[in-house]
């Protein structure tokens, strides 16, 4: 499979495709939780996307950290 680049994800499954790890943190809880990105509906935009903390309930912050894109390493 090919893809144009530059490229830049855009959904769930172009994050889960390029091995991207989502996190998400939670300030009041300074809990961190790693998301599967399998989980979630690979045709979604992942931005403005609200994450909800399982325990206190308020808005986590999601934070994406690259996997595989090696073509970016020049
Ligand atoms: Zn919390």
């Amino acid at each position: 499979m090919t893809k144009q680049y530059p490229y830049s994800p855009s959904t769930f499954g172009d994050l889960a495709d390029d091995g991207y790890q989502l996190t998400v943190y939670c300030g009041p809880c300074q809990r961190q939780v790693a998301m599967d990105l399998a989980k979630f509906p690979r045709d979604q935009s992942y931005l403005n996307r609200r994450y909800t903390c399982a325990q206190c309930g308020r808005a986590g912050q999601g934070v994406l950290s690259p996997g595989n894109c090696v073509e970016y390493r020049r």
